[in-house]
């Protein structure tokens, strides 16, 4: 801003550099060598919020709040006859801070001389930046769902407490908290209320927890307590009895009433260890213990539980290495119609591990492992992807065939397995009518609401339905009736047994008769014997698979079986 001055000669008058002075619209002070403020003029009084005369009464340092040191350099710079500029913090007389910028001059007036003129102006762009830094501090330190600490300011918070551990502070306790099931709730009520119900557990968290501890969201449905100032294990304990209790209760969410459980893994400063790296991952596996012994529980970490868990990450390794290396193959197994000349209707894929050292390694080996890490999916992929380039040369070469593809529980309760499944089977050339979805029984029983759903889904799509291994489960007719399946099979334990215990020929007998009144068609696994197929036959079941027809075999020996049956 451009202020005016009207003087025809160079003024001698003092009062006119008064008014010049007291007008202007920085705030300045005039100091004496002390610091002591000898005037101020009307801006100084509006920057700082002191009258004039408190003013008057005041240091200069006692406004510079942390930047004692900066005054007494500008000082020290006047008295060199040097003039200087810098930023520092003003206080306010109601306490607080602006950020301002300072321009020191030496007055080189003989009579004055001694004295400085601090020109001290309102820095906006700092306050501006500052501001922004604020909140990119919110943003880097809160999570933004539930406005908990986020693992970074948790991950900080826990390395000060670690740091201020001594004598007086008996221990740190770090909980780690885990919804059981969160991919369940979250399938079920869908990716908003998923979100919302997440805000509800946090809440409840923090209400619980109050000023005993810090909650903080680690990512996903993993929130940790920390306790900084802990007097032991009994104070945990008692506060990891209360989460379990308090998370039992249901959740309202829109109507919704949702029910439960979490698991708790604890590890304590110094007993489970001394750095912060170190009780994270053993909190980590306390709390997967507390997953394994069946949820809704807490565990304090022990270093006997570290082995199972490495072994499972050395395994995990493994499968990650072997599906990279292409070391999974595949084996064909056909299934055939029981009629005269038995032609071959489908072929189920059955996967093996190559491996380089063990040989052969059967599904039973690996499956498990696969399932619980999760990789599973990226490996049930290359099996439908393999599976189904082979099947569309084999459909040119023999004719129309199913091919049959187990899924596990993981791959069952993926969000996109339609959409997957009908992406790969028409890349590879082939429709979804020529893809028969095993489904193990206990896997369509354990949710059998959600089984109903996702097989419907399936058969909209085209795919064939098989429910695998039955008869091991507990369905009830009313559950096969609305599966809507295709295909039931058999379980081959029954198929070994006939012939011997009556029961499991009176079983057999029952499930084909019960399938059949429901529509389903029935397939028998594992026939080995003639007796076992003849009784089949005679009980009028569709299809059977087994060695006596034809092991799980390569695709090279497949083709010759299937140029042979033409
Ligand atoms: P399943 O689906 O019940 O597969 C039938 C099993 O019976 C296969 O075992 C097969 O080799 C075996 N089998 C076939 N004929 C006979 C016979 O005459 N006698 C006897 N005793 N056994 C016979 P396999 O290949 O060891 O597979 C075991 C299980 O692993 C399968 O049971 C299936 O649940 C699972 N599995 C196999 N491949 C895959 C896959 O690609 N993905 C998934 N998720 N699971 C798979
Ligand atoms: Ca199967
Ligand atoms: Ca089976």
């Amino acid at each position: 801003m451009a202020s005016t001055v009207y003087v025809s000669t160079w003024p001698t008058d003092p009062r006119a550099f008064e008014s010049l002075f007291e007008a202007t619209p920085s705030a300045i002070f005039a100091l004496d060598r002390a610091g002591r403020v000898v005037a101020a003029n009307a801006a100084a009084s509006q920057l700082t919020g002191y009258s004039r005369e408190e003013l008057l009464a005041l240091d200069i340092s006692q406004l510079a709040q942390d930047s004692i040191q900066f005054v007494s350099d500008a000082l020290a710079a006047a008295e060199r006859r040097e003039a200087s500029v810098a930023e520092m913090d003003l206080l306010r007389q109601d306490g607080s801070a602006v950020p301002v910028q300072v321009t020191t001059i030496p007055i080189l007036d003989g009579k004055h001389s001694g004295y400085v003129f601090f020109r001290v102006e309102e820095a906006h762009y700092l306050t501006e930046m500052r501001r922004t830094r604020a909140h990119m501090r919110t943003l880097a330190y809160y999570d933004s769902l539930t406005g908990l600490p986020n693992r970074i300011f948790f991950q900080e918070r826990l390395r000060d407490s670690l740091e201020h551990a001594t004598g007086q502070v008996p221990c740190v306790a770090l909980m780690f908290l885990d919804v059981d099931r969160f991919k369940d709730i979250n399938d079920t009520l869908g990716h908003a209320l998923g979100d919302r119900f997440l805000q509800l557990v946090g809440e409840r968290l923090v209400l619980l927890v109050k000023n005993r501890g810090i909650v903080a969201r680690l990512g996903g449905d993993e929130f940790v307590v920390l306790v900084s100032r802990c007097s032991g294990g009994e104070e945990v304990r008692e506060l990891a009895e209360e989460l379990l209790a308090s998370a039992e209760q249901s959740y309202r969410i829109e109507g919704y009433e949702q029910f439960i459980t979490t698991s708790i893994g604890i590890a304590l400063y110094p007993d489970h260890g001394r750095t912060d790296q170190a009780l994270i991952k053993n909190a980590d596996i306390a709390m997967y213990h507390a997953k394994e012994q069946g949820r809704n529980a807490y565990f304090f970490y022990d270093e006997s539980l570290d082995a199972p868990i490495r072994s499972r990450l050395a395994q995990e390794q493994q499968l990650r290495g072997a599906l990279k290396r292409e070391e999974f193959v595949l084996q064909y197994q056909p299934i055939f119609q029981v009629s005269d000349g038995n032609p071959v209707v489908a072929i189920e894929a059955l996967i093996r591990w190559n491996h380089p050292t063990l040989g052969m390694l059967p599904p039973d080996a690996f499956i498990p492992a696969a399932e619980a890490s999760g990789l599973i999916v990226p490996m049930g992929e290359w099996v439908e992807r393999t599976a189904a380039a082979c099947m569309r040369e084999w459909q040119e070469r023999f004719g129309f065939m199913v091919l049959a593809i187990n899924i596990s529980a993981r791959q069952f309760h993926q969000r996109d397995l339609c959409e997957r499944l009908v992406s790969i089977v028409t890349e590879a050339g082939l429709t979804p009518q020529a893809i028969e979805v095993e489904i193990t029984e206990s896997m369509a029983l354990f949710d059998a609401e959600y089984a109903v759903e996702t097989i419907h889904a399936l058969k909209r799509i085209g795919t064939q339905i098989a429910i695998d291994d039955f008869g091991t489960g507990h369905s009830s007719l009313n559950y096969l009736r609305r599966f809507n399946a295709d295909h039931i099979k058999i379980d081959r334990s029954f198929v070994a047994g006939i012939g011997g215990a009556v029961t499991d020929d009176t079983i057999v007998t029952a499930i084909v008769a019960m399938g059949h009144s429901l529509g389903l068609k029935i397939i028998a696994e594992g026939v080995e014997t003639g007796e076992q197929y003849d009784f089949l036959r005679a009980q009028g079941c569709d299809l059977v698979q087994g060695n006596l027809f034809a092991p799980p075999v390569d695709p090279q020996q497949l083709e010759i079986l299937l140029a042979g049956k033409r």
